[in-house]
């Protein structure tokens, strides 16, 4: 049994079904690049519309609060205050890739 890799879990989930999954507040998704991520889950967010996500590569960031990170392994290393290993343990079990 081999652990998850985080190149495996960066091509074998998409961004955008992470996303859309992980953030409820965010609009439905169309096409790719750069959306507006609905609310930030990294401060107090009230106000949507400083919440970005890219919905190619997993990039985060939110203009209020200075939040960033360049994929959805850091989005769950910040969020829950994982280090590298456990945020990619984490995604591999709620995704079923471990
Ligand atoms: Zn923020």
């Amino acid at each position: 049994m081999s652990r998850l890799q985080a190149a495996d879990a960066k091509t074998r989930i998409a961004p955008s079904d992470f996303y859309r999954a992980e953030l409820p507040t965010m609009p439905a998704p169309r096409g790719g690049g750069w959306r507006d991520g609905g609310l930030c889950p990294f401060h107090g967010d009230k106000h949507p519309g400083s919440f970005r996500v890219h919905l190619g590569t997993g990039a985060f960031i939110c203009f209020a609060c200075g939040a960033k990170g360049s994929d959805i392994i850091a989005f769950v290393q910040m969020r829950d205050a994982l280090s590298f290993p456990e945020s990619l343990r984490k995604i591999g079990e709620e995704w079923g890739l471990a």
